[in-house]
């Protein structure tokens, strides 16, 4: 599932891949990249996801 301008970042469009683990929000247009288990989906928003991609990637560095 892909939402338009959803990107906390750039205002990109935000594609969401969910699997057995979770859900993974990738942007298409700045490659900003969250993983959501299914316990932070239970109580997750819209806002949230934002907030999520609008800081920096530091979990991506290791
Ligand atoms: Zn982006």
């Amino acid at each position: 599932m892909i939402k338009f301008k959803a990107c906390g970042r750039c205002e990109g469009d935000v594609y969401f891949n969910a699997d057995r683990r979770g859900v993974d929000v990738y942007c298409l247009q700045c490659g900003s990249r969250r993983f959501f288990t299914h316990d932070d989906m239970r109580d997750l928003t819209a806002q949230k996801v934002t907030d999520a991609q609008a800081t920096d990637d530091i979990q991506e560095a290791a």
